[in-house]
């Protein structure tokens, strides 16, 4: 579908996720086209992007460069691949790319660092390795490759008619960016901003630092842009982008309210204060969420915390090895 003229939305399914679908987007330039993020490697997604490519009578071989807003396995899997039939240039930021190796490659050692993570943050023992290894399946869907050229933000890509500006916009992954066209007023979101999912935001090993200070800040950022359309990487196009920030700012804040009820007046930790918390209306236990899952809510209880932590709200205390976030007047 051509969302605007000159670029075409492609959506590819991604079988085995709960987002069912990603949207690739195609711009059409002068000497070839650019491809914005990939789908996973997986038969079903490249079936689908080779019959869509046909169906506008574009070949694999016209793919001159391939952005990949960040390096999830439903962005990024699939670019190796096409790399390789095309011999398309791939972009990515230069924090995503430092992750490459140890996410997709020596993964081991992440793993192990994993595990410790989720220990010093109340993570029981005996569940450690178990929930550590939650996502690994993950890398039957990723064709492993590594940039031909990295972004930092602030750069032109200029493709046909289109002269991007590069936006680094932190918070769901450290280098996540995306593309904003000032003269025809849109932005490809990428994951930063979707119009009806949350994206999620998670403190660990490869987002560290206050990963939810840094995403509230890049979401303020984009939504002073002058946009009329959002292209985003799941669900459907929007446009109205400030009405959509202030809708996942609200999210945040009535999150960060839970995990202080959850605090109450006694300090403590993350894995305690994820298990108590509502996450998903269809899951009243947090024993029902699945491995993967128990992870994340984790990961994103920890940027909840961080962020409270750097607003004096909370406070985090050290006690034997374990880390607890309890009210800012009080100690263990
Ligand atoms: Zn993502
Ligand atoms: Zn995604």
């Amino acid at each position: 579908m051509e969302v605007i003229p000159g670029i075409h939305q492609l959506r590819l399914p991604i079988p085995g996720s709960s987002l069912g679908v990603i949207n690739a987007y195609l711009v059409r330039g002068e000497d070839g086209y650019l491809l914005v993020d990939t789908g996973w490697d997986a038969k079903d997604s490249f079936a689908s992007l080779q019959q869509q490519l046909a169906e506008l009578g574009v070949q694999l071989t016209d793919i001159k460069t391939i952005l990949v807003t960040h390096i999830h396995p439903d962005h990024y899997g699939l670019a190796g691949r096409i790399k390789r039939l095309s011999g398309a240039e791939i972009v990515i930021h230069q924090m995503e790319t430092s992750f490459i190796e140890s996410r997709y490659h020596n993964w081991e050692g992440l793993i192990a660092q994993v595990a410790a993570w989720l220990r010093i943050n109340g993570m029981p023992e005996q569940d450690l390795d178990r929930i550590a290894r939650a996502s690994l399946n993950l890398l039957d869907y990723v064709h492993l490759v590594y940039p031909d050229r990295t972004l930092s933000g602030g750069e032109i890509i200029e493709v046909g008619g289109f002269r991007f500006e590069v936006i680094w916009t932190p918070g769901h992954a450290s280098g996540h960016i995306c593309l904003y066209e000032p003269h025809k007023r849109v932005l490809l979101s990428g994951d930063h901003v979707l119009p009806g999912i949350t994206p999620i935001v998670t403190l660990h090993l490869q987002n560290i630092g206050n990963p939810l200070a840094d995403y509230v800040t890049a979401l303020k950022a984009v939504s002073r842009l002058d946009v009329d359309i959002v292209l985003p990487a799941h669900e459907q196009i929007f446009y109205d982008l400030p009405k959509r920030v202030d809708e996942i700012l609200c999210h945040h804040d009535v999150r960060m309210e839970h995990m202080l009820q959850a605090i109450g007046d006694t300090p403590r930790t993350a894995y305690e204060i994820a298990r108590s918390i509502p996450w998903r209306a269809a899951v009243h236990d947090w024993n029902d969420l699945l491995d993967w899952e128990k992870k994340a809510t984790i990961f994103e209880t920890l940027a909840h915390l961080e962020l409270m932590n750097g607003m004096k709200r909370i406070e985090k205390i050290c006690r034997r090895g374990v880390v607890y976030y309890g009210p800012s007047s009080r100690s263990l």
